[in-house]
Formats: structure tokens, sequence, C-alpha cells
């Protein structure tokens, strides 16, 4: 069944607003500003198209976010928790479109679609508990009748520059924690996505006002680069929040560095996952194969190396292959269907070149690649997901490639594997499969994984939201989403009270008049 877009972008009350920025119910911006077209990779079709924002939008909203900040932060945190309670409800009942115009505009499965709309559902819900749990410290002074303790304020603005592969998770799980916090929010989404943003700011937007809430508390500007950068440097914004490529982090973490403002990076990953020779082999291999084709391999936690023990390699590669002969590829609005396209040409040229430079370094490919043609695949963004033997210092399997080529080595020693899991530039997510309690625990151990997430009989992807979310190394550092990444988008205050009749000094120096 064709999926009637029209009638889910009236849904969700997406008109043709054609604006560049909102600053809650108001749209706006320079009409005469440069267009992006929301492009469909499902099939080929522009969906609609919307302005980009000048830098002088880009100001207009800024100037708004400061006064709304102002009233915001005098609501006290578990009031703004129930206004954030109500926008996980209104994303209930908007999960059925939202979750579809996420298939539609960005390409993932569904099934995908719908679970990244719960996954916005389940950060407001967690946001409501924290908006009561911003806890602070009491510590003991080494001054008598002295009290001291530690508080946590609001940031200000937060910036959230957001990747197109979650379109909308990403932006909910900044924005639900800033809010509760006390912060307001500009949001720039990708500009390969700008409709989904368009949808959430409508549903967001339409919870404030019920609320009485004054424009300017959540904001979005749609734009590229461009925009993003003026964020970035933008000394107005206290916090960016920048989710995508390494070459961007590195990017925005320098502007935001060069002015001593704070960030936090969510950046690519090259997760692995260990097949060890004690590894159930058919668990193993539900998690490694959603793992490299959910969502065409461009999740940042998509499984780009399988490390696998030599005992186990070539019984486990044989089920690979089989698995991947029955991949369905098509229509991710088609259940059916297990990988949809990827995002754009770009991509798909990225994802081919990838394919070459591959095999130009040695690669042998067990599962051969290439672009689907026909009437099916219109877009020309579907690409058969593939299969190679490498060696883990090849260029190529050192940089990620947000595309579903999946890389094999092979390992002998536990030691052996967990120095090739660790050897690459980035450290986002990664897991061993084994039933062996020895293997899996020095994986978890300071000498094991470096990762942000390091995962046992469990794949690279799909975090819950109740865990820390992030990695190190090229990932970025930053920590978003549950358990205390909420202190990202506050500041430490600590005060300490005096309540004697003298004034004694700190270390018992001695200062008298
Ligand atoms: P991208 O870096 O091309 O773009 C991401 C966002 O940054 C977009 O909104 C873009 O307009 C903006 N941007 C780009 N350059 C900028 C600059 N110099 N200054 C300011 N803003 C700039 O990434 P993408 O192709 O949209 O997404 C894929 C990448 O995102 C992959 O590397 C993936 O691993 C990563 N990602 C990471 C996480 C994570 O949590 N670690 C989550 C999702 C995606």
């Amino acid at each position: 069944m064709r999926t009637d877009i029209q009638s889910i972008l009236n849904k969700l009350g997406i008109k043709a607003e054609n604006a560049a920025f909102s600053t809650g119910s108001i749209w706006g911006g320079d009409s005469n500003s440069k267009s992006i077209e929301s492009f469909s990779p499902v099939d080929g079709k522009i969906i609609a198209s919307a302005k980009v924002a000048t830098s002088a939008d880009y100001d207009a909203v800024v100037k708004k976010s400061q006064e709304a900040f102002n009233y915001w932060r005098t609501i006290p945190a578990p009031k703004r928790g129930d206004i954030v309670r109500q926008f996980g409800d209104a994303l209930r009942v908007n999960k059925d479109t939202l979750g579809t115009l996420v298939s539609y505009e960005m390409g993932k499965s569904l099934q995908e679609g719908f679970g990244e709309v719960q996954e916005m559902i389940d950060i407001c819900d967690f946001a409501v508990g924290l908006s009561r749990q911003l806890y602070g410290l009491t510590m003991h002074s080494e001054r008598p009748n002295h009290r001291m303790y530690e508080q946590w304020h609001p940031l200000g603005i937060v910036g959230i520059i957001s990747a197109f592969n979650f379109p909308v998770a990403v932006w909910s799980w900044n924005t639900a924690l800033a809010l509760v916090c006390g912060n307001v929010c500009i949001w720039k989404p990708s500009e390969k996505t700008p409709l989904t943003a368009v949808a959430c700011q409508h549903i967001i937007a339409k919870v404030f006002k019920e609320n009485d809430v004054p424009e300017g508390v959540c904001n979005l500007i749609v734009g590229d680069r461009e925009v993003g950068e003026l964020m970035a440097n933008d000394g107005r914004v206290a916090l960016i929040s920048a989710t995508g490529s390494t070459r961007m982090g590195k990017a925005v973490g320098a502007a935001v560095g060069a002015r001593l403002g704070k960030s936090l990076l969510e950046l690519g990953g090259n997760n692995a996952i260990i097949i060890s020779e004690h590894a159930d082999l058919d668990m193993s291999l539900i998690g490694a194969v959603f793992g490299a084709v959910g969502t065409a391999g461009q999740r940042c936690t998509s499984t780009r190396r399988l490390i696998i023990h030599e005992a186990v390699y070539d019984a486990f590669a044989a089920k690979l292959v089989k698995a991947y002969v029955q991949l369905r590829i098509g229509d991710p609005l088609d259940q059916n269907n297990h990988v949809g396209p990827l995002i754009d040409k770009d991509a798909v040229s990225s994802y081919l070149d990838s394919i070459e430079k591959c095999k130009d370094e040695g690669g042998k490919f067990l599962v051969e690649g290439g672009v689907l043609e026909g009437e099916a695949y219109t877009s020309g963004c579907y690409v058969k997901p593939c299969i190679a033997e490498v060696k883990n210092d090849f260029k190529i399997v050192q940089h990620e490639t947000f595309a579903p080529i999946l890389y094999l080595i092979k390992y002998k020693t536990l030691d052996e594997a967990i120095a090739l899991q660790n050897g690459v530039p980035q450290g986002l997510s990664s897991a061993i499969m084994t039933l062996n309690l020895r293997e899996a625990e020095q994986f978890l151990s300071f000498q094991g994984s470096d990762c942000g997430i390091a995962n046992v009989n469990i794949g690279t992807s799909g975090a819950e939201i109740g865990g820390a979310f992030g990695g190190e190394k090229e990932t970025g550092g930053g920590r978003e989403s549950g358990s205390d990444a909420w202190r990202a988008y506050m500041r430490r205050q600590t005060n300490t009270i005096n309540y004697s009749n003298t004034l004694p000094l700190a270390q018992g120096i001695k200062f008298d008049l």
C-alpha cells in the first residue's frame, strides 16, 4: 500500500509554511532566502521545500530565545517536567504519523521509524522523573558553623545540531533534558531531513501554546552547514550539542572551544562485535546482521567490523553469507523488507568508492555490493549490503563509511581481538558474543573495550535511553540521554554559607585587621 504522504503531512499540521525558522507557533524568515528540498530516498520524490535561515533570521531567533529563557528558568523544574510529560503524550498520539514521515523522509524501515518516536516518548518519561531529581551534593565545611553545598542552574540557550540518520530522536534526547533543566533550545536539524523537524516543532509548539508558554522556548532554524556555523561561533549559545560526522565535530568543537563555550559531541563510530569461539552463533548471527544492515548501515552504532575467532570463522562466515542472500531490499514502508535505501546519491557514491578502495587494499568480497536498478529502486539510493574479508589496518577499515559494508577480521587470542576492536580512531559501541564469563569480564574491564558502549551478547546497535549514550576518541566524548547526562545541560555552583559570628578563612589563614 502506497503511503498517502499528503494526508500524513496534513495530520501533522504541516502546511506549506515554507519558513526558515519557528520560535513556537510563529513561523518566519526571509522569503528571498534560498530553499532546501526534502527528497525522499524511498521513491526519489521531492516531498516539500523549506527556506534556509539567513543570519538575520538566526539573530532574531536568538534574541527571542534570550527573552524566553528569562521566563522559562523561573518555572519550577517539576512544572517544566509536566509540560514535557504533555509533549510525550502528544508524541504518543502522533506516533504513527510522525514515525511514517521519518521512514519516508529518511528511508529507515517503518518499524524503526516508529521505534524512533518511541525513543522520544521514553526520553520524555525519563525527563519527567528527572525534573524532581536534579540533585546536588551537600559537603561538610572545614570551618565551624558553615554549610557547604552545590546546586545546578540552567545554562541558557542550548543549540542542537542534528544528523539525518536519527532525524527526530536525537533532538528529543537533548530537548527533553534541556527543558527540564530550565534551558531554551534552538534546533538546527539536518538539511537532509527538514520536514520531520517541522513536524516535531508543530507538535511541541501546540503543547506550549496550551500551557500559555511564550514563544521562543523551543526554536527551529532550517539550514545547512552555514547556519550550524553561526551557532557554533555564537557566544550567546551556552552549549552546542552536535551530532554528526567526526569532520563536523572537529569544526564545531574548535569553534566552540575558541570561545570557551561548552560542547557535547556525538560523532562517528566504527563499531565491532567480537565473535568468540564460545559464542552462541545463532544468536550472534541475528546481532551481527541487524547491526550491519539495519537502517541500511546508517546508524552511528551500526556494526562495521566482525572480529571472529579462527575456530568458528569459516562456519560463521558461511552463516552470514546465507543470511545475506535472504535479505529483502526495497521500500522501507513495506514491512516485508529488511533493508531500505541510503539517504541520497552522495551516500551511494561514497559506498561505491569504499568498496573500490577496499578491493584496492586487498579486501576479498564474500558478498558483492552494487546499486540496485529497476522499477522498485527508481530513487537510485538502494544498494546491496556486502561483506568483505579485510585486515583491520586497511585505511578504508579505519574510516566510517555510512553504508552496509561489513568487514570480517580473524583472530586467535582474546587479547588480540580486543586490540583489534580498539585499533581504530573511533570509540562508540562495541560488543562481544561469548558464553564464557572470563572473556566477558575481560572485555568489560579497563583492559577491555575502550568504547563508550560495551555489550555482552547484544550487538552494537540499539541502545536504551536509560543509559548515558556516547563514545570516546574521535566519537567526541559526549554523553546524552540517560544516567547523569543531564549535568551537561546545567552549570554547577558551589555555595558556602557562614552562620557563625566570625569570618574564619579556609586553610586556617589568618587575616586580622
Ligand atoms: P554531518 O556531519 O554531515 O551533518 C550533521 C549536522 O551537522 C548537520 O545538521 C549539518 O548541517 C551540520 N554541520 C555540518 N558541518 C558543520 C559545521 N562545520 N558547523 C556546524 N554544523 C555543521 O553528518 P550526517 O551525514 O548528517 O550524519 C551521519 C554522521 O553522524 C555519521 O558520522 C554518524 O556516525 C554520526 N552520528 C553520530 C551519532 C552519535 O550519537 N554518536 C548519532 C547519529 C549520527
